[in-house]
């Protein structure tokens, strides 16, 4: 090995084992989710969320087709401590930030609930196509323990497919881990199919969310076993499990001068003099990657 330093790849890997009509993708990060929270200094609890949620944008991204397209997942509340959540996954590029308010974060101790940081929330997650197949979004409370819960929610409530999502998030002196499974029953085959209802109780699922299920926290976060060794410790007595390596995940922003000049140039010019600086300068500031844009409108 010519590499000491331990590192994940930051690739999806997906999965199917076609006797149970399933479909998986893991996914772990490390430098990618590093160099997203590096543009921020969020206290321990934020770091948390944001990496759960990094990790869940980049598995659901991972199910896209055609690696063309765009998923984006916005938390939002009325009055919650966390006033919003943003991250988004386009071909790879990953990206995302938390708008939450630090007093109130602070009084909630070291280990706050979903509930008690978005209090009375809303999950939107929403699918950009850029083949021509349009645009849809669903939303769900933000119930359950976690995000992930609130994912799982999503996909069985809005698109009535039976998932199961875990992550896990580990942050130290070293910087900020996280990986995730997601496992879905696509009794009708891969896509598209309209159902009814969805059937938690197929006996195929129930096996194989029993199986994933199954994965522990430190086994996703292991450096030592890969991904293809965790679908193989999951899933070795299937008769079949294919394995198909995804897209690179890449920290990206797709902020530029000409896109904050472009909105600027909408407002009247009077709001515009009152915005700028000593310098005649609007300066704006990425929400999601924290650059900072003098513009001269
Ligand atoms: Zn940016």
């Amino acid at each position: 090995m010519e590499n000491t330093e331990e590192t994940f790849a930051g690739q999806v890997l997906g999965f199917t084992i076609p006797s149970r009509n399933a479909r998986g993708r893991l996914v772990r990060l490390d430098r990618v989710l590093d160099e997203i929270l590096a543009a921020h200094s969020y206290p321990p609890a934020i770091t948390h969320l944001l990496a759960e949620a990094l990790v869940i944008a980049s598995l659901i991204g991972g199910l896209l087709d055609k690696e063309s397209g765009q998923v984006t997942m916005q938390a939002q509340t009325e009055g919650g401590v966390v006033r919003l959540l943003v991250c988004d996954y386009r071909e790879g590029e990953l990206r995302g930030y938390v708008d939450f308010d630090a007093e109130r974060l602070a009084e909630l101790g070291a280990n706050p609930p979903l509930s008690a940081l978005f209090g009375k929330g809303y999950l939107a997650i929403t699918f950009d196509m850029t083949d021509g197949d349009g645009r849809y979004q669903g939303v769900v409370p933000l119930e359950g323990e976690s995000l992930s819960d609130a994912c799982e929610a999503y996909f069985t409530q809005s698109e009535q497919v039976p998932t199961l999502i875990r992550v896990a998030v580990r942050s130290g002196n070293a910087g900020t881990t996280a990986a995730g499974i997601l496992v879905q029953h696509m009794p009708d085959g891969e896509e598209g199919r309209e159902r009814l209802h969805a059937r938690l109780d197929h006996p195929e699922w129930e096996h194989v969310a029993v199986m994933a299920g199954s994965i522990r926290h430190d086994e996703l976060l292991d450096p030592a076993l890969s991904l293809e060794g965790i679908v193989w410790r999951l899933f070795h007595e299937e008769s079949e499990v294919r394995v198909n390596p995804g897209a690179h995940i890449n920290r990206g922003c797709r902020c530029s001068e000409d896109h904050y000049r472009q909105i600027l140039s909408r407002f009247p010019e009077d709001e515009r003099e009152a915005m700028r600086g000593e310098d005649g300068k609007i300066h704006v500031d990425c929400a999601f990657c924290s650059r900072l844009f003098p513009i001269a409108v």
